[in-house]
């Protein structure tokens, strides 16, 4: 197998479960550390702050500074100042996406904005999102964080940023401009970061449809663990494969 620079990690599925480790990711994530290959860890979660994610990783024994986390929210903000400098942004979100519009020194704003972003906010009401929808209406472009409809809790399955993505959708008859995985600006973002070649990253995830296809989109390698959402059979019968298939990283050569 071949050894990369950087190795970027999800997170839900391939480094925990939930409230519990996946001991062999862990294993594997601190052999990589201590054998000087560079760590990332990649999840669509805009609402948590790149602080508190560094946390809940150190809980699981992983250890990293928060300039190898990178979260949508890190992502939209980076992709907003990129295209649209200098804009007023409306948003929807969370302390993640706030902190993270902060830290690129985007203005926000309740009025006439050049820019609608939206993330998961479990504080949502109907106000914000007729505010968000007329300044839609109105010409502001539109931005989410990322597109999953339904996310895991402890009580199960709850919804996630992607089904007020769609509501906004409908109600704005526009379609936003989406920077989570499966879309590749998060792994763009690593690479502007470390100054990587893409032959010397590679994207380790458990979703098909979101890790795999944003590495395979990027054009870089992937590895597929079978710790999470989608199952291995399911895995086996698409058209683009990962290139390495794994039932978890302890599967993974030592050298
Ligand atoms: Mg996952």
């Amino acid at each position: 197998m071949t050894q990369y620079k950087a190795y970027c990690f999800d997170l839900d599925g391939t480094i925990y479960r939930g409230k519990e480790p996946i001991t062999e990711a862990v294993d594997f994530v601190t052999r990589r550390q201590e054998e000087g290959y560079e760590t990332y860890f990649i999840t669509n979660n805009a609402a948590l702050t790149r602080a508190a994610q560094q946390k809940k990783l150190a809980g699981f024994g992983v250890k990293t500074d928060v300039e190898h986390i990178m979260n949508s929210a890190i992502a939209l903000a980076r992709y907003c100042k990129q295209y649209y400098a200098g804009a007023t942004v409306m948003m929807i979100g969370e302390e993640g996406l706030e902190e993270a519009l902060e830290a690129e020194q985007i203005t926000i704003t309740s009025e006439n904005p050049d820019v609608v972003l939206m993330g998961l906010d479990r504080q949502i009401t109907y106000g914000k999102l007729a505010e968000a929808c007329l300044a839609i209406r109105n010409g502001a472009h539109f931005l989410g964080t990322n597109q999953d409809v339904k996310f895991p809790t402890e009580r199960g399955l709850v919804p996630g940023n992607g089904s007020f993505l769609h509501l906004m959708e409908v109600a704005t008859e526009t379609k936003p401009i989406v920077v989570g995985k499966p879309e590749p600006h998060m792994l763009q973002f690593i690479q502007q970061q470390g100054e990587y070649g893409k032959d010397e990253m590679i994207l380790i995830g458990d979703n098909y449809d979101t890790d795999i296809l944003a590495g395979i989109r990027y054009g870089i390698d992937t590895a597929y663990v079978a710790t999470g959402v989608t199952p291995v059979e399911e895995v086996l019968t698409k058209e683009l494969q990962p290139t390495y298939v794994l039932s978890s990283l302890a599967e993974w050569p030592k050298k």
